[in-house]
C-alpha cells in the first residue's frame, strides 16, 4: 500500500512537472508569435484640431457697440477700437514687439494665447483725449454691459471669457452669448440714432 502511494504521488509529481514545462513552453511560444505580430491595440491617435476664429466674435462686438461705446458716449466718451480681432501671426508679431524686434513691450501673450485671437477683446482708445481719460468710469460703464476689464494691467483691453480660462478657448469653447440690457440699444443702432440719457433712464441704467 506505501509503494503503491509513493508510485501515485511520484506520477502526479511528474504529471505536474510535464504541465508546468509544457505550459511555459507554450505561453514562450505565444510570446515569441506576439511579439513578431503587429499591435494590434495601437490605433492611430487623431488629434483634433479646432481651426481658429478670422474674426472678432459677431455678439461680442454688437455688445461693444451698441452698449458700451453707445452708453459711454453719453457720458463724453468719444471711443474707437483700436484693436479687436488679431490673427495668431499679429498676435506673435505684436509680441515680438519689445522682445525680438525694436519698440515697447505691448502684450504678455503670445501668438493663440490672447483673448484677441478668438474674437473676444477689444482695445479702445478716445478719439479725442487717447489715453487721458477716466478709465474707472469706463471700466463701470464695461461692466454693466457684461465686459470684463483686462486682467493684466491693461486698461485699455475689455474682453468677454465669463469663466472661461485661455486653454477652453483654445480648446474651441466659446462664453455664453451676451444679451443687450436695453432692447432700445439695438434698435437705435439699426437706424443709426444714437442712444440718449433718457433711454438709459427708460431702461433703469444706473448712473456712472
Ligand atoms: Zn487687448
Amino acid at each position: 500500500m506505501i509503494l503503491k502511494s509513493k508510485t501515485s504521488g511520484f506520477r502526479i509529481l511528474i504529471t505536474v512537472i510535464a504541465f508546468l514545462f509544457m505550459s511555459g513552453g507554450f505561453l514562450f511560444l505565444l510570446n515569441k508569435v506576439q511579439s513578431k505580430a503587429p499591435p494590434i491595440f495601437e490605433l492611430p491617435i487623431i488629434v483634433q484640431s479646432v481651426p481658429m476664429p478670422t474674426d472678432i466674435d459677431q455678439n461680442f462686438l454688437t455688445q461693444v457697440n451698441e452698449c458700451f461705446i453707445a452708453t459711454a458716449t453719453i457720458y463724453g466718451y468719444t471711443l474707437r477700437i483700436s484693436s479687436g480681432f488679431r490673427t495668431v501671426e499679429e498676435q506673435d508679431q505684436l509680441y515680438n514687439q519689445g522682445r525680438t524686434i525694436n519698440g515697447h513691450i505691448v502684450t504678455e501673450a503670445p501668438g493663440g494665447k490672447s483673448i484677441h485671437n478668438y474674437g473676444f477683446a477689444v482695445d479702445v482708445v478716445d478719439r479725442w483725449h487717447e489715453y487721458n481719460i477716466d478709465w474707472k468710469k469706463l471700466g463701470k460703464i464695461a461692466t454693466f454691459c457684461g465686459l470684463e476689464p483686462s486682467d493684466e494691467g491693461d486698461i485699455s483691453h475689455f474682453e468677454y471669457r465669463s469663466g472661461l480660462t485661455t486653454a477652453d478657448f483654445i480648446a474651441g469653447r466659446k462664453p455664453e452669448p451676451l444679451i443687450l440690457p436695453c432692447t432700445i440699444m439695438n434698435e437705435r443702432a439699426k437706424v443709426n440714432q444714437l442712444l440718449t440719457f433718457k433711454d438709459l433712464q427708460n431702461c433703469g441704467v444706473p448712473k456712472f
